[in-house]
C-alpha cells in the first residue's frame, strides 16, 4: 500500500512525492533529520528531536521551518493516514532548490521540509534485543561537526557495509584509541557496575535517547561516567550496549569477534531497556 508522505505543505501518494534535483540537500547534503520513534501509535520524546533539530539548523545558520508545534501536527497527522502503529518517522530539512553554487543563496529561499514514515511493527520487542548485537571497530573518518545531524550518512554507511562484511550487525568508530560512537547510535560500556559512555562534544551527536537513558540511570541510583574509552577498555568490559530512537537500549554481546562479559545481554542494558520503554511510553505524545 502507498504511503502518504509529507512535502513542503502537501500530503501526497509516495510515488508523487518529489523534490528539485536542484535541491542542496541532494547536491551539497545542505540538510539536517531526526528519526522519532512511534510505539503505539505515539511518539517517543517529540520535545527532544524538534529541540535538537532547531539547533542541528541553527549551527548551519537556518531557521526553524515552522513552529514546534506544526511539526508535530504533520507528525501525529502522518502517523495516523498511514495507520502507523510502531515505527518511525523520518524529518528532513534542507536550505532548499536553488542554482548550484557552493555560496549558500538568498536567505528567502524556501527550505524543502520533507516526512516520511516507516512501519515497524513490534519496534519494542525487536529479537535482538533478546540476543544482544555484534560490532566491530573501524577508525572514524567523518567530518568534525558530528554534534549536528546532517544527512551526510555515507561514512556511517560504509561502517555498516563493514561491519556486515565482518559477520557483524553494526560498527563503533574510533578516534585517537577511543570510541567516539557506532554508526547510527551511542556507544556504552560498563565495568564494575559503572555505566561509561562518551562525554558530548562535537565528536558525537548529542542522543535524545542517550539524555534519557542517562537519566534514568541515575534516578535507578546507577553509577555514569561521561568518558572517552578505549577499545581496549569495551573488550574487557562486563557488559556493552548502544542506544538510538529506533534501537532504544540495545546490547552488544561481541566486539571485534570477542566476547563481552558472558556473551549474553547483561542486566544493566537489560534493565535500562526495560525502564526506558516503559518511562517513554509514559510521557509519549
Ligand atoms: N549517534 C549517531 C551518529 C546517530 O546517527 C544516532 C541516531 N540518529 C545516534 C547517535 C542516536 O541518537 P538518538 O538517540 O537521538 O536517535
Amino acid at each position: 500500500m502507498s504511503r502518504t508522505v509529507y512535502v513542503n505543505g502537501d500530503y501526497l501518494p509516495e510515488e508523487e512525492a518529489k523534490i528539485s534535483v536542484f535541491d542542496r540537500g541532494f547536491l551539497f547534503a545542505d540538510a539536517v533529520y531526526e528519526v522519532t520513534s512511534v510505539l503505539g501509535g505515539k511518539l517517543i520524546d517529540f520535545d527532544g528531536h524538534a529541540k535538537r533539530l532547531e539547533r542541528s539548523l541553527g549551527e548551519l545558520g537556518m531557521p526553524m521551518p515552522m513552529s514546534r508545534d506544526a511539526l508535530l501536527q504533520i507528525h501525529r497527522r502522518l502517523a495516523q493516514e498511514n495507520d502507523l502503529e510502531d515505527g518511525l518517522i523520518y524529518l528532513q530539512v534542507t536550505r532548499g532548490a536553488a542554482d548550484r553554487d557552493f555560496a549558500y543563496p538568498a536567505p528567502d529561499t524556501p527550505q524543502s521540509v520533507v516526512l516520511f514514515t516507516q512501519s515497524k511493527p513490534g519496534l519494542a520487542d525487536a529479537p535482538q534485543s533478546r540476543t544482544g548485537i555484534k560490532v566491530v571497530t573501524v577508525p572514524d573518518e567523518r567530518w568534525g561537526r558530528r554534534d549536528i545531524k546532517t544527512v551526510q550518512l555515507l561514512y556511517p554507511s560504509m561502517g555498516k557495509m563493514a561491519a556486515k562484511a565482518r559477520g557483524a550487525d553494526d560498527a563503533w568508530m574510533v578516534e585517537d584509541g577511543a570510541v567516539t560512537e557506532g554508526t547510527s547510535n551511542n556507544a556504552y560500556i560498563v565495568r564494575d557496575g559503572v555505566i561509561v559512555t562518551r562525554h558530548l562534544g562535537t565528536e558525537i551527536l548529542h542522543g535524545i535517547t542517550r539524555a534519557a537513558v542517562l537519566r534514568f540511570a541515575r534516578e535507578a541510583q546507577m553509577r555514569v561516567e561521561e568518558r572517552a574509552f578505549t577499545v581496549e577498555e569495551a573488550l574487557s568490559a562486563d557488559e556493552a550496549f548502544v542506544t538510538s530512537a529506533s534501537a532504544f537500549v540495545m546490547p552488544v554481546v561481541e566486539i571485534d569477534g570477542q566476547r563481552i562479559g558472558t556473551g549474553a545481554p547483561g542486566r544493566v542494558a537489560t534493565r535500562l531497556r526495560e525502564i526506558y520503554l516503559e518511562e517513554s511510553r509514559k510521557v509519549a505524545v
